[in-house]
């Protein structure tokens, strides 16, 4: 293989989006992937789009994730015009539903919450949301809409980028493990891979393993991710419609355009292990029915479980390593479909060396290593 512009450890979504913005913005791009590209977290989501943050922790990801969301309708007209595959993006908005008894309170708490975010979020009365989302539970106290929220079909869009990203001219290989980075020089020079230890040269190099990002020597200090497990549960019901993304304090249901409503998701910190459990499927069903009781009639279709790039500190890790050459696109942990445009987007700007759109200061791949450096200084 001749030198490349860019070589991408790593065929998920995130890998995959960055190699259809460069093959699209004239660079020779090659997408290496370990197994089957798209079948880990990018296959396993959920695919809730959502700018919102889940913990006080991933707040300064608020104005990423709604630079992404705003991306999004371009990104999926772009994905689905190249690839010519539909994506199942569902722009209708999401509903939270509140039960406690002291709901009106929370109510208030979550609509100030989102509003100093700059997000949009509507109260709703418990009649008003069922209206809305007949399916729910008649014992709900109150609901929160927001209305700019989507979903998307995380496997059919990750097919589609990856078939997109091909047809823009990136090359794609499948059971090709990187086992290391190298050096020539001063630079990254590329990856190296396992087998007959073949080399291949990049002017840059990206890691865009998920959650196997820290396995590749090399890599390890800059991306020191470790694998959140999150079990999920497709359900169909002949009785049952819902058209958003509805929440509890426990689970959520997604539903899909072919029927299919998912119910996620447990987040288990119990390394790579990737099997369903009958306290994951418990702890998704009963909430499942909590939140939409007819859903007792539904037929488990499918049940499963992957495995979400968390960082130590929840945020991404995006951005130039001190390595020239060398950049890390993981760390994405709950939110990596949603922020898969923007990441692409700061990637090309970072290679192509025009200013990037959001202010990255958090997401630097170097905060992990400075931190140890200052703690045992
Ligand atoms: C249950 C669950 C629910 C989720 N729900 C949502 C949601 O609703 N909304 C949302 O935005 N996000 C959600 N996420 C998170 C989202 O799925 C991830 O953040 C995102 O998919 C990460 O994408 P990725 O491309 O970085 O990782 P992956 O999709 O895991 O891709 C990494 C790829 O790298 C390959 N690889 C690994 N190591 C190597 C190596 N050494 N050499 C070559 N290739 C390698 C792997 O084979 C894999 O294909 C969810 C995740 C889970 C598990």
């Amino acid at each position: 293989m001749k030198t490349l512009d860019v070589a991408i450890a790593g065929g998920g979504l995130i890998g995959g989006s960055i190699a259809l913005e460069l093959a699209q913005a004239g660079l020779r791009v090659a997408v290496f992937d370990q197994g089957e590209p798209g079948h880990e977290a990018s296959w396993a989501g959920a695919g809730i789009l959502s700018p919102a943050p889940e913990s006080l922790a991933t707040v300064p990801m608020v104005p990423l994730a709604k630079a992404s969301m705003a991306l999004y309708p371009e990104f999926v007209h772009n994905v689905e015009g190249v690839s010519g595959q539909a994506v199942g993006f569902r722009p209708k908005g999401t509903l939270q539903a509140l039960f406690s008894r002291d709901a009106a309170r929370e109510l208030s708490t979550v609509i100030a919450l989102h509003h100093g975010l700059g997000l949009k979020a509507q109260p709703l009365r418990a009649d008003d949301a069922r209206e809305l989302e007949p399916a729910l539970n008649p014992e709900i106290e109150a609901a929160v809409l927001r209305p700019d929220e989507a979903s998307v079909d995380n496997r059919a869009l990750t097919r589609a980028v990856l078939v997109a990203a091909g047809k823009s001219g990136a090359e794609i290989f499948a059971g090709r493990q990187v086992t290391s980075i190298f050096r020539t020089g001063e630079r990254c020079g590329g990856l190296i891979f396992s087998g007959q230890d073949e080399k291949i040269s990049a002017k840059w190099t990206i890691i865009a393993a998920g959650t196997f990002s820290a396995q590749i020597a090399g890599v390890e200090a800059y991306a020191p991710v470790k694998p959140a497990k999150g079990q999920m549960a497709a359900l169909r019901s002949d009785r049952v419609e819902i058209e958003r993304v509805l929440w509890s304090d426990k689970i959520y249901l997604v539903p899909r355009n072919d029927g299919r409503i998912l119910a996620g998701a447990t987040v288990e910190h119990v390394g790579f292990d990737k099997q369903v459990t009958a306290a994951g499927l418990e702890h998704l069903l009963s909430g499942a029915l909590h939140l939409a009781p007819e859903l007792a009639s539904a037929r488990v279709e499918e049940t499963w479980a992957g495995l979400r790039p968390a960082s130590p500190d929840h945020l991404p890790i995006l951005g130039p390593a001190d390595l020239e050459g060398l950049l890390i696109a993981t760390g994405h942990f709950r939110s990596g479909i949603l922020l898969a445009p923007i990441t692409a987007r700061l990637i090309r700007e970072w290679i192509t060396g025009s200013s990037v759109s959001v202010d990255c200061e958090y997401f630097n791949p170097m905060r992990f290593a400075d931190a140890r450096r200052e703690a045992t200084a």
